[in-house]
């Protein structure tokens, strides 16, 4: 993790007032307004460096618990040959509907992958041929293209966006359920530590041929897209298809206990049995050198609609309340009075001691700005901890520091600051 900080009059970006008119979604709103990411059409966004930041601690997070449960990270192309979908029976737009593709000049057609359980089947034949070579668990963190008919949830639902997506292969149901629990115990850590793990559910979903159950974990909120049943109480949650079709007492709960929620699918977790394995030939030899199609899984979590559910949870009326874990700076270091040379040598002395900390921060080193636009792009941006230095903090020999998410206004001395930042390490 970069512990590099970064002055705010070097960032080519900048806060605006307003929201493009076209924009509708509040997270996209914030982040628009606060300058961590740019619409550049509807469903396709840049991440600007404060963005950037953030997806790459969310990323930094994801990457660590799929490692600690076995994950190995590689990258596919995004360009995909339609054979091997024409193998899956998905290459058809009458099959998905979601597809972009396009003709090379070469001749032939491709596919802008969506989804990669083809390709990385296909790749895998390479590698799996004994049980000795299972269970594996590859995945990445790549581009999907998906060719979606409502874009208007922000960086939530977007035509071209980042996916986590796992595969699992395993010779036996026993590997295979023993990775799934530990891939969904996994998910709710990474919700936890995004901050949203106290609004995400697990929820049962509708397992397709090969499980009675797959499972979505669904973050209750009033931008979600989607319906879930939750009994906060039993803590058992259900997505409206399975409220429909399965008998909710297998699933400890009644009807009447459920409540019917709005939220977002930041992540889901599903059993693909040997649909893939048997369509595209991925085999193995037994112990008893008998041969099987392999039993596989994916996983997938959305790097760009978890930052838009946190945003979305965590925001107030002034702007966005990062947690620690994701923010890309942990100090707002806001300098005031900086016209006077004396006092801005020794904020920025304040600034390359607090680095040297190894303490992230962004420091407001505009000599222009006024205090008051100061403050409230500091709200808009929303990092942890804001610390303001200025002529009253130099004379007094101590830093108002305002935790962002509680309000709480605290006077600090420069070692209590230190000392204050070390107990509170990033992420
Ligand atoms: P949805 O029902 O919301 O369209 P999905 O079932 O198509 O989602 P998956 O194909 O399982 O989702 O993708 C895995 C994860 O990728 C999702 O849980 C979500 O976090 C993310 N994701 C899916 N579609 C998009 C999108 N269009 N934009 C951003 N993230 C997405
Ligand atoms: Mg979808």
């Amino acid at each position: 993790m970069s512990t590099k900080s970064l002055r705010q009059s070097q960032l080519f970006t900048k806060t605006r007032r307003e929201a493009p008119a076209d924009e509708v979604a509040k997270n996209a709103q914030l982040l628009i307004r606060a300058g961590y990411i740019y619409k550049n059409m509807a469903g396709a966004y840049t991440f600007l460096p404060l963005g950037l930041r953030v997806i790459e601690k969310i990323n930094t997070i994801i990457r660590e618990e799929m490692d600690a449960i076995g994950g190995q990270e590689m990258v596919m192309p995004s360009l995909q040959d339609s054979a091997l979908w024409e193998a899956s029976d998905r290459w058809s737009d009458d099959n998905v509907d979601v597809w972009f593709k396009s003709e090379l000049k070469a001749g032939g057609v491709v596919g802008f992958g969506w989804t990669h359980e083809e390709v990385i089947t296909d790749l895998m034949r390479q590698y799996i041929s004994s049980y000795k070579d299972l269970p594996k668990f590859p995945y990445q963190i790549q581009k999907k293209f998906r060719n979606e008919m409502r874009a208007k949830s922000g960086i939530m639902r977007t035509r071209e966006f980042d996916m986590k997506d796992l595969y699992s292969f395993s010779a036996t149901q026993e590997q295979h359920d023993a990775f799934y629990n530990a891939c969904s115990d996994a998910y709710m850590k990474i919700f936890h530590r995004f901050g949203i793990g106290h609004m995400t559910y697990k929820t049962f979903a509708s397992g397709g041929a090969f499980s009675k159950f797959s499972h979505e974990f669904q973050t209750l909120a009033e931008a979600g897209e989607d319906i879930v049943y939750v009994s906060e109480a039993k803590g058992v949650a259900v997505n409206e298809e399975v409220v429909k079709e399965a008998d909710l007492s297998e699933l400890g709960v009644t009807e009447g206990e459920l409540e019917k929620r709005k939220s977002i699918e930041v992540g889901n977790i599903f059993s693909l049995g040997t649909k893939f394995s048997e369509a595209l030939n991925l085999r193995f030899t037994d112990e008893n050198g008998e041969e099987k199609p392999v039993i596989m899984g994916s996983y997938g979590i959305g790097p760009a609609r978890s930052m838009g559910t946190i945003v979305d949870l965590l925001s107030d009326d002034k702007g966005i309340v990062w947690p620690e874990s994701v923010a890309p700076f942990k100090v707002h270091l806001v300098g005031l009075n900086l016209d006077d040379a004396s006092i801005r040598d020794w904020a920025e002395g304040i600034f390359d001691n607090l680095t040297d900390n190894g303490i992230e921060v962004l420091f407001d080193d505009r000599i222009e700005a006024r205090a008051g636009e100061k403050f409230a792009d500091s709200d808009l941006i929303g990092l942890p901890y804001r610390v303001v230095v200025s002529k009253k903090s130099k004379e007094n020999g101590t830093f108002e520091v305002v935790t962002r998410a509680t309000g709480e206004v605290r006077q600090l001395t420069e070692t209590e600051l230190y000392a204050d930042f070390d107990n509170n390490p990033n992420t």
